[in-house]
């Protein structure tokens, strides 16, 4: 079997296991394949470099006068100027550290006066947070134009204070045009928040151009995996809300009955902040600029064609698809395989051939049920992702269908495992009396 597209493509960026070892069911090792790039990114190398460098002067952040806090310091407040820079933020919106991008919408959605509208396609972390603010959910149509419609419907038919919308899928990477749907809900009265959980990585945004007001994105699926993810907006909405967290950072005075709260973003960052984890994402943001947009664009659009080119041409795989007339599409590929369940493929494609990939809902339940599905896999790429790593995912599935499974699993748990396991599960020196089993 043979990839469609011709073209080779190596990897854009050097990543932290890129040259990781994994054991086979069948015995021996091979390189890992590592297609699960949309739930968790490997850290670039400039990001670990980063870090490295920053441990030595790791302090206290805002409170210390020794030279590492001052310095510390210095990082985390900078780290919020080069996040700034990578979205392109416009005067007013500032940057709010937070854990995740499940953490930045549940903040903002203690800070939105008003009803949220949201599509029925999102991720649940851009879905439940928004009850508490009178939830409006719009049934995405099988086009994007169709589906702006019934938005800009609910938008006039009674006032909204926010549109929370994807920037990408998560399940089929399609991407949502947003400088249009900034344009609708500005014209409808509302702001609108993007999820860029899945586009931020792969695509450059930028905020003042396309008139986005807040943003929210998760550190670690921006090859910056050390716990910090951002929530960039407006100003006004963030300082008038409650704090997120009430403690110590977020506040410019307190008596015994009463607390003055500092504006954003030390109004919803309190407690100790994680200074590796902003800069860290700084680290990112910078590398990732350096890149051109054109050249990341290109080779995550060869990458993916090739994938998608090489898993049609197998008979019984279908590609998950939400709309026929979405503008673009980030490396996010979702499939099924007839007669096989996802989770027996996935275990499958690691056992046999280290090759990692995601199955399941992919905490979009409401998508996949409105594709009829109970499940699926998704192959996703990024920035270490070269041509050879596509060609052996699409060789492992042809195989499977010409072939079958090398190998017997069964469903143990919630999981398909191979069975018998006899992959030796690498251990973890946690510095402690007993080592702890990765699996
Ligand atoms: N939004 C989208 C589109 C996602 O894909 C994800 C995670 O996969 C999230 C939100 C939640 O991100 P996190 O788990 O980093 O909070």
């Amino acid at each position: 079997m043979t990839a469609v597209v011709d073209q080779t493509c190596a990897p854009l960026a050097r990543v932290s296991g890129d040259d990781l070892q994994v054991p086979l069911v069948q015995g021996g090792t091979t390189t890992y394949a590592n297609f699960d790039y949309a739930a968790s990114a490997p850290a670039l190398a400039a990001v670990t470099d980063r870090v490295q460098q920053l441990l030595p002067y790791y302090a206290s952040v805002h409170r210390g006068a020794g030279y590492a806090s001052r310095i510390s310091t210095e990082c985390y407040e900078s780290a919020r100027a080069s996040v700034s820079l990578f979205l392109d933020a416009a005067d007013d919106q500032v940057v709010v550290f937070t854990r995740n991008t499940t953490d930045s919408l549940n903040l903002l959605a203690g800070c939105v006066p008003g009803d949220t509208v949201v599509l029925d396609i999102e991720h649940h972390a851009n879905f439940l947070p928004w009850t508490r603010n009178g939830r409006r959910v719009v049934r995405a149509a099988d086009t994007v134009e169709e589906t702006i419609r019934l938005l800009v419907a609910e938008l006039c038919a009674k006032p909204a204070a926010l549109l929370a919308i994807t920037g990408a899928s998560n399940v089929t990477g399609e991407v949502l045009p947003l400088e249009r749907l900034a344009e609708v809900a500005h014209r409808c009265g509302a702001r609108i928040l993007v999820d860029a959980a899945q586009l931020a990585p792969h695509r450059r945004i930028s905020l003042r151009d396309t008139g986005i007001d807040y943003l929210a994105c998760s550190g670690h699926k921006l090859y910056a995996p050390f716990g910090a993810g951002v929530l960039v907006g407006r100003r006004d909405w963030l300082d008038a809300a409650e704090p997120y967290l009430a403690g110590g950072g977020a506040v410019r005075e307190v008596r015994a009955d009463s607390a003055e709260w500092a504006p954003a973003p030390q109004r919803h960052e309190a407690g100790s902040p994680n200074v590796l984890g902003a800069a860290a994402l700084a680290a990112a943001c910078a590398a990732l600029c350096d890149i051109d947009a054109e050249t990341l664009a290109s080779h995550e659009r060869l990458l993916a064609d090739r994938l998608r080119d090489g898993l049609c041409a197998i008979p019984g795989v279908e590609l998950l698809r939400l709309w026929s007339d979405s503008p673009d599409c980030v490396g996010i590929v979702a499939f099924t395989l007839d007669g096989f369940a996802p989770g027996h493929v996935a275990a499958y494609l690691s056992a046999e051939h280290g090759i990692g990939v995601r199955d399941g809902r992919f905490c979009a339940h409401p998508l996949l049920a409105r594709l009829g599905l109970d499940g699926a896999l998704r192959a996703s790429i990024g920035l270490g992702t070269c041509s050879a790593d596509v060609d052996r995912l699409i060789e492992a599935v042809a195989d499977l269908v010409e072939t079958g499974t090398g190998w017997n699993y069964a469903v143990t748990g919630s999981h398909w495992n191979p069975t018998p396991e006899t992959r030796p599960f690498a251990t973890v020196d946690t510095g402690g009396a007993s080592p702890c089993a990765v699996g």
